[in-house]
């Protein structure tokens, strides 16, 4: 009975792993062919000023389609991209897309806008990473201020020499950089120190824990002043309440990001979303 079902549990896990592989195969074509076709598309998720409600920046956030209404979440295949290695492409067309939305919104109310795009780990081991950045910028007549990159705590963690020198590259060309998820991993404020950063942004599940527990609380206070103390803005993201829009503004945080203010949308649905708010002025 023993071999029986040590028979059937080696069977599970085959096809386990084949339905990861069939599902890692699917994914992979499907990001294969979206690049092919030019058929992902960039969502913006504004951020909002906590002091005066105005925006001066969003998220870009990518989006696969599969024919279903609904797109593949990035959650989803963007660790696949890393895996594949089809990240590096996908980070470029990001990088362009990103910039030549900025450059069709010049000339409208949207045109100071900074868009601030994701960046993998993988991508800032390409040491000509900042010089495609900034000659991209450069292509469509912007000016590096109107880009930021992100990249989550996990990943700087580790960056040393060569990635660090592309980092200050972008810096030191104006580009905003931003620690992303700060919060889920090992979040010392220690090697913020070596790291040329502007932005710290505060991972969503920290603010709901704070929301139900002390300690979590006095923790996400203690960041956010370490973090004032540094230099540094303080962006808090997946701000879905108003509960939690109110804490946030209480613990002086100084951009928030969510579902409350706004959720991702494509590029079109940004100018009337800006007018709703009343932002956009007669020029
Ligand atoms: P992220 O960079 O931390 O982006 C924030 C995520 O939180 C987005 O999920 C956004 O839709 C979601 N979010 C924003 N506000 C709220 C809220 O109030 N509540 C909740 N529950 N969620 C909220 P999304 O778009 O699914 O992206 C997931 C992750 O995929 C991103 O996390 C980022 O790590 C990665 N990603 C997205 N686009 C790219 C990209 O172009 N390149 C790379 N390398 N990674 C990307
Ligand atoms: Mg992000
Ligand atoms: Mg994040
Ligand atoms: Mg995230």
């Amino acid at each position: 009975q023993a071999k029986e079902s040590g028979k059937n549990s080696i069977c599970f896990y085959t096809s386990d792993i084949n339905d990861q592989l069939v599902h890692y195969q699917e994914v992979t074509a499907l990001l294969r062919n979206a690049l092919a076709a030019d058929s992902l598309q960039l969502y913006f998720q504004p951020q909002i000023d906590l002091k005066n409600g105005e925006i001066y920046s969003c998220e870009a956030l990518l989006r696969c389609f599969d024919g279903s209404s609904q797109p593949v979440s990035p959650s989803i295949f963007i660790p696949i991209a890393e895996k594949s290695g089809l990240i590096n492409r996908i980070g470029d067309w990001v990088i362009e897309n990103a910039c030549r939305q900025l450059k069709a919104w010049q000339g409208t109310a949207l045109e100071k806008i900074r868009v601030d795009v994701n960046l993998s780990g993988r991508q800032l081991t390409n040491q000509h990473l900042a010089d495609y950045i900034l000659q991209t910028l450069y292509d469509h007549d912007l000016s590096p201020s109107q880009l930021g990159v992100e990249l989550t705590e996990n990943e700087v963690i580790g960056v040393e020499g060569e990635q660090i020198r592309q980092l200050k590259i972008l810096k030191q060309a104006g580009v905003h950089i931003s620690i992303d998820d700060f919060g889920t991993g090992y979040s010392s404020l220690v090697y913020l120190r070596n790291l040329p950063v502007c932005s710290l942004k505060i991972d969503r599940n920290f603010l709901h824990h704070a929301m139900e527990n002390d300690s979590d609380m006095a923790i996400l206070q203690a960041i956010i002043t370490v973090g004032h103390c540094l230099g540094l803005t303080v962006v808090v993201e997946g701000v879905e309440t108003a509960d939690q829009d109110s804490l946030v503004k209480d613990l002086n945080c100084d951009l928030a990001q969510g579902f409350l203010h706004a959720r991702p949308m494509p590029a079109n649905e940004m100018p009337l979303f800006l007018a709703d708010r009343g932002q956009i002025k007669e020029r």
